[in-house]
C-alpha cells in the first residue's frame, strides 16, 4: 500500500491520540490494525507512540509485516502479546495507554494488566480509528470504486441469465462466480436473491424456489478489491410489470433520486434518510420500510456514518461515502430495494455503481 496515505492515516492518528491525553496507543481491532498499518494478516497488535509505531506479531507473519507495513517496526512476539506490548510501551516511556475497550477481551485486558502492573496505566477507549475510516482518501477510493465497477460488470454478465425456471440458488451461485472471475477478492456478505413474495424478506438467503414469470427479483451483493468493499441492490421483473408493481418501484426510485440527490457537504444524515423515508410514508408504505436508508463502508461492509432516523444526526463531508437503499417489504405480495454507493464530493456527490435502475432497465421480457 502506498507509504504515503500510511503515513497521513497515522499522522491523523497520532493527533486524536493527542485529544485524548494519551501517550500512546494499543490497537488491537484487526480492521484498525490493517488501517493503519497496512497489515492484512490476522492475531496482530499495533503499538503507537508519539513518535514510532511497532507491528507485534509472530513468527508465520513477519515477513509479510515487513513487506506491507512501510511505517512500522515489525516486532517478533515470542510468548504472548500481552506482555510484549506491556514492555515494549514501558521501554518506549508510554505512561497512559489506550485501548480499543469495546474490542478487548476481558481475558486479555487481565493479562496485559499484570504484565503491564503499574506501568503503563491502561486506559479503556473508544474506537479512535472509526472516525477516521469515515473518510476514504485516495488510495481507498480508487480501490472502492473498482470493487463497485465489478459489480456492474458481473450484473450485467448475470442479466441474461435471469429467467423463469432457473432458482435463486443457481442465480446466487452464478453471481457469486462472475463476481469472482472479475477479480472479486470475495463476497462482500453472503448474496441475496429474493424473488416473488419472498422479496419481502429484505435479507432473504437464496433458495430452491424457481424464478416464476410476475416475479420481481431483488439481488444484493458487493465485491472486494483491497479489502474494500463494494454494494448494490437491484430488483428486476420478470415479465411486464403490472400496475401494483409499476407504481411501487417508481416509489422506491423516486425516494432513493430524490435522497441522492439532496446529498452535499452541510446536510446530515438525518435529513438525507427523512426525504427518502417521508416520500414512502405518504404513499401508504411507512410499516413496510424498516431499516436505515443506509450505511457508510469501506474496509468492513457496515461502517459509520449511516442514514438512519434514529442515530444520532452526521454532517456530511466530502470523503464519506454511504449507500443509499430504500425499500418497501410487504408481506404475502414481496418486495424491493434499490441500493447505490454515493460519495460526499465538494461539489455534492458521486454515484459510484453505475448500472441502470429505470423500471424499464430492470424489465426482462420472458
Ligand atoms: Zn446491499
Ligand atoms: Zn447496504
Amino acid at each position: 500500500m502506498d507509504r504515503a496515505a500510511l503515513k497521513q492515516r497515522m499522522n491523523a492518528y497520532r493527533q486524536k491520540l493527542g485529544q485524548q491525553m494519551l501517550d500512546g496507543f494499543l490497537v488491537t481491532r484487526e480492521v484498525n490494525v490493517h488501517y493503519l498499518s497496512g497489515f492484512t494478516g490476522d492475531s496482530s497488535w499495533l503499538l503507537v507512540t508519539r513518535q514510532e509505531a511497532f507491528l507485534l506479531t509472530d513468527s508465520r507473519y513477519t515477513e509479510q509485516a515487513r513487506q506491507e507495513c512501510l511505517e512500522c517496526h515489525v516486532v517478533l512476539v515470542k510468548e504472548s502479546l500481552e506482555k510484549t506490548a506491556a514492555a515494549l510501551a514501558a521501554a518506549e516511556s508510554v505512561h497512559r495507554l489506550g485501548f480499543e475497550s469495546d474490542f478487548m477481551t476481558v481475558a486479555q485486558h487481565q493479562r496485559l494488566a499484570m504484565a503491564a502492573a503499574l506501568h503503563p496505566e491502561l486506559v479503556p477507549s473508544v474506537d479512535l480509528c472509526s472516525a477516521l475510516r469515515q473518510f476514504k482518501d485516495e488510495y481507498e477510493l480508487k480501490w472502492l470504486r473498482e470493487a463497485a465497477a465489478l459489480g456492474d460488470r458481473a450484473l450485467t454478465q448475470l442479466k441474461p441469465h435471469l429467467r423463469p425456471g432457473i432458482t435463486e440458488r443457481e442465480i446466487g451461485n452464478r453471481l457469486n462466480i462472475l463476481m469472482i472471475e472479475a477479480g472479486s477478492e470475495g463476497l462482500s456478505f453472503e448474496t441475496i436473491v429474493a424473488s416473488g413474495s419472498r422479496g419481502a424478506l429484505p435479507h432473504g438467503v437464496p433458495s430452491d424456489k424457481p424464478l416464476e414469470k410476475g416475479d420481481m427479483v431483488t439481488l444484493d451483493f458487493g465485491c472486494i478489491r483491497k479489502g474494500y468493499h463494494s454494494d448494490m441492490t437491484r430488483t428486476f421483473i420478470l415479465g411486464a410489470p403490472d400496475p401494483e408493481q409499476k407504481a411501487r418501484y417508481e416509489l422506491v426510485l423516486a425516494a432513493q433520486m430524490r435522497a441522492i440527490e439532496a446529498i452535499r457537504p452541510g446536510r446530515n444524515t438525518r435529513e438525507i434518510d427523512a426525504i427518502a423515508r417521508d416520500l414512502i410514508k405518504a404513499a401508504g408504505f411507512d410499516e413496510n420500510f424498516g431499516h436505515g436508508l443506509g450505511h457508510s463502508l469501506g474496509l468492513e461492509i457496515h461502517e459509520s456514518p449511516r442514514f438512519s432516523p434514529i442515530a444520532p444526526p452526521v454532517v456530511l463531508e466530502p470523503g464519506m461515502l454511504l449507500t443509499v437503499e430504500p425499500g418497501i417489504y410487504v408481506p404475502g405480495w414481496g418486495g424491493l430495494r434499490i441500493e447505490d454507493m454515493v460519495l460526499i464530493t465538494e461539489e455534492g456527490h458521486d454515484i459510484l455503481t453505475k448500472f441502470p435502475k429505470t423500471l424499464e432497465d430492470m424489465t426482462i421480457i420472458c
